[in-house]
């Protein structure tokens, strides 16, 4: 992980996953844990390496990469572990994460790996949205809902960590269809972010580089997300099974789905996009010979 100093006393540490540090007299918070505890290591070293003492750990969502090296960083530091109530629960929970991804059955080996089913580590504290102070150094939570349903951004010496709210155009393109639980909160997220540029010297993601505004990126996440629920609506008029709607989603957005834990993360936002349309009069489900069936919504 490479160690870049984002403002006068904010840093982040470059990874697969992102990690931030907020610092204030000697005091520091830190944004997410990254994947592993050998992650957890370098946070720990580079803490160190600061000589700063951490008095926090902001956890903004509870998937593996962001949590995973929390419970490391936790009993090598003493340093309290805060995160959303939701998220809390999943972080003390970790099986959570694949038992909701496998629709709440026992999940196969494909969900059982490190980036699916992370160490559990106790949550001291549940954070709350708007102004807070962490062991004495103070930070502002966001709401971003719609990745994971409790995510929350956090902002502290002129710097927001705004977690997976929006991806990096590359990050972006990667996942081709990124991972949604709620469509209609994710583009109230979106839609929300351009307002906060000019508040923050700098934006940092959970994946990418930092930059100065979020604006742009938040209007391409926004353009890709309509472009989704536009792919799942169209599959709806030629397919009523989940199946074959996952397939000519991918289909429509150029997507070649490499492994089982990939399908069941698209099929994860193609059933927000379901539900959303379903939301909003689009469309309907209903069992036709022991099938589950989703039909379009004529005229709507
Ligand atoms: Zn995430």
């Amino acid at each position: 992980m490479k160690l870049i100093q984002v403002a006068d006393s904010v840093y982040q540490l470059r990874g697969g996953s992102n990690v931030g540090l907020i610092v204030q007299d000697g005091r520091a918070v830190l944004v997410d844990s990254g994947l592993d505890r050998d992650t957890a290591r370098k946070i720990v070293r580079a803490v160190e390496g600061l000589n700063v003492r951490l008095v926090g750990v902001v956890i903004t969502h509870a998937h593996a990469d962001h949590f995973g090296g929390a419970a490391t960083v936790r009993a090598r530091t003493g340093a309290p572990v805060y995160a959303p109530a939701l998220e809390a629960a999943v972080i003390a929970n970790p099986l959570l994460e694949p038992l909701y991804l496998f629709s709440g059955a026992a999940p196969p080996a494909e969900l059982r790996h490190k980036f699916t089913l992370a160490e559990a580590c106790p949550v001291d504290g549940v954070l709350g949205i708007g102004d807070q102070v962490l062991g004495g150094v103070p930070a502002k939570i966001l709401p971003a809902y719609g990745h994971a349903p409790g995510q929350v951004m956090v902002a502290g010496e002129g710097v927001c960590f705004v977690a997976d709210a929006v991806f990096a155009p590359d990050v972006l393109h990667k996942h081709g269809i990124p991972f949604y639980v709620d469509i209609d909160q994710t583009a109230a997220t979106l839609a929300a972010l351009p307002s906060l540029d000019g508040h923050y010297a700098a934006f940092v993601p959970g994946h990418g580089p930092a930059v100065p505004a979020i604006g742009p990126w938040a209007a391409e996440n926004a353009a890709r997300l309509a472009a989704i629920r536009a792919a799942v609506a169209a599959a709806l008029a030629e397919a009523d099974d989940l199946g074959c709607i996952v397939q000519l989603t991918a289909a429509r957005m150029g997507l070649q789905i490499s492994s089982p834990a990939i399908y069941w993360l698209t099929q994860t936002t193609v059933l927000a996009c379901l539900s959303a349309l379903q939301a909003a009069g689009a469309a309907n489900v209903a069992i036709l010979d022991n099938r589950l069936t989703w039909k379009p919504v004529v005229g709507s």
